[in-house]
């Protein structure tokens, strides 16, 4: 066996061209193996088809580069659920833009590594260029706001919740208040952070109700957090940012807003509007990699600001030594608690670059305009029920005389069959497919296919 090149240095593109060859075949021949929406035949068969594919997981010996990355590479093309096919609609799980990924790789190959400026020179800089910028499409009236790169929503929700948790320390404990659609990663923050349980209010209507808010705050000592969300998991929806903002203020509360959905609204100046509010808010999470065509991770967590960063500054000799932050070395290990940290905001800057705001716009009109369409075409369907309409791009619908086991039922099987990969969600007491599109170029015709697949009328026809 040849010796395995690196990626980088002088000789580096050498030795990634011939192997993105087969990067290239090896996706080309998996997706066409797989020939739809999913790996069909569920967990047994992907599990079988992985097992013959890798056989031995470390052979004695290796196999050689362009057979190992064919032959893994093949398999979990094969058996991905590939959100770039329009019927894989399940998740806030986009496809991204090849520019994106492309952007990656050379990520990958320089391996700048953001813990320090000796690690990282130019991707230290661009970092804090598009973070500043980022930061100002959330916060553009405020003097100094600022943005950390994160890997999702989870950790921006995280680090918002340690934030506030430091911003009070010295007194009585944060209690955060949030609505019962907020993310599960609010309640694990708060249990990571050992900060009291969260007070969850009911959302009967999906939505966090500003008057619920303002009785609860009423009831709280001190300055609790609430914790809003735009653009929920499940439906989409956006709680009344203006006058959950307004109870806030007028407790001397804190508002933090997970935005990890909905927070790509605003590089459309049509869609923006449902965010209004969002500036009250001390914080902001938001993710790229759901409506922003980035491969994970690309997370944010913008504040309003950037003085609220302080409490992540943190000494390490080896990485920030006083004498070399005196001596002008930038101190990054303050923008993040990992250590080693891939140069996410490459492939970002790359892709607002390549777009700008108005291509970046253009995507989420896009995916908001399919979701408009899905829901006009379910309201026609004599056979299928619309949750509500929809948001942004998630339409929630279910057959209209299925029991919810049988739209469970429905689910897995247009799964099993390959055919398409739906979500599911609870909402007003009932179980509903969801329908999340994140797919800018989804055709009518697919979105009439995809509702054909789960009309009680047509069970049993093929794909077309
Ligand atoms: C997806 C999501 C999260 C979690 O984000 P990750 O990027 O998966 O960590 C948090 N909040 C909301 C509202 C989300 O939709």
């Amino acid at each position: 066996m040849t010796v395995p090149g690196l990626a980088g240095g002088r000789h580096g593109v050498q030795e990634l061209q011939p192997l993105l060859e087969t990067v290239c075949a090896a996706l080309a021949d998996g997706a066409r193996a797989r020939a739809g929406a999913v790996a069909a035949g569920g967990p047994e068969a992907v599990a079988a088809a992985v097992a013959a594919a890798v056989g031995e997981a470390m052979p004695r010996s290796g196999t050689g580069e362009r057979e190992a990355l064919y032959a893994l590479v093949r398999a979990l093309a094969a058996g991905a659920a590939d959100p770039a096919e329009p019927y894989c609609a399940a998740h806030l799980h986009c496809p991204p833009l090849a520019v994106s990924a492309a952007a990656d790789l050379a990520a990958s190959a320089l391996n700048p590594s953001l813990d320090s400026w000796d690690q990282a020179p130019a991707a230290s800089e661009l970092e804090a260029r598009v973070t500043a910028a980022l930061a100002e499409l959330v916060y553009p009236d405020l003097p100094a706001p600022d943005a950390l790169v994160t890997t999702g929503g989870t950790e921006s929700n995280q680090l918002a919740l340690l934030l506030a948790r430091e911003r009070a320390a010295g007194g009585p404990r944060v209690q955060i208040v949030c609505g019962a659609n907020a993310h599960h990663s609010v309640l694990r923050g708060a249990w990571l952070l050992g900060l009291p349980r969260p007070v969850v209010l009911d959302t009967p209507a999906g939505l966090l109700d500003p008057a619920a808010v303002d009785a609860a705050l009423d009831e709280l000592p001190g300055r609790p957090v609430v914790v809003a969300t735009a653009g929920t998991t499940d439906t989409g929806a956006i709680d009344p940012l203006p006058g959950i903002g307004r109870a806030v203020a007028r407790h001397g509360a804190e508002l933090h807003v997970d935005a990890a959905y909905g927070g790509p609204l605003l590089f459309s100046s049509r869609e923006a509007v449902k965010l209004d509010g969002l500036q009250s808010a001390v914080s902001v999470s938001l993710d790229l990699h759901k409506l922003g065509w980035q491969p994970v991770a690309a997370g944010l967590l913008a504040v309003s600001d950037r003085a609220a960063l302080r409490p992540l500054a943190h000494r390490a000799d080896y990485l920030n030594a006083e004498d070399d932050s005196e001596a002008g070395l930038p101190d990054l290990l303050g923008r993040s608690l990992r250590t080693s940290r891939r140069p996410d905001v490459l492939k970002i800057a790359v892709t607002l670059r390549a777009l700008g705001r108005e291509g970046m716009a253009a995507l989420v009109d896009a995916v908001c305009d399919h979701a408009a369409d899905l829901a006009a075409r379910i309201g026609r369907h004599p056979g299928l029920t619309l949750y509500a309409p929809p948001v942004i791009s998630t339409v929630l619908f279910r057959p209209s005389d299925a029991s919810d086991e049988q739209v469970a039922e429905l689910r897995r099987r247009l799964m099993h069959e390959g055919r398409a990969v739906l979500g599911r969600a609870r909402a007003g007491g009932r179980l509903w497919l969801k329908a999340t599109l994140l797919n800018p170029y989804v055709r009518p015709e697919e979105l009439d296919a995809l509702l054909q697949f789960t009309a009680p009328d047509t069970e049993g026809t093929t794909a077309p």
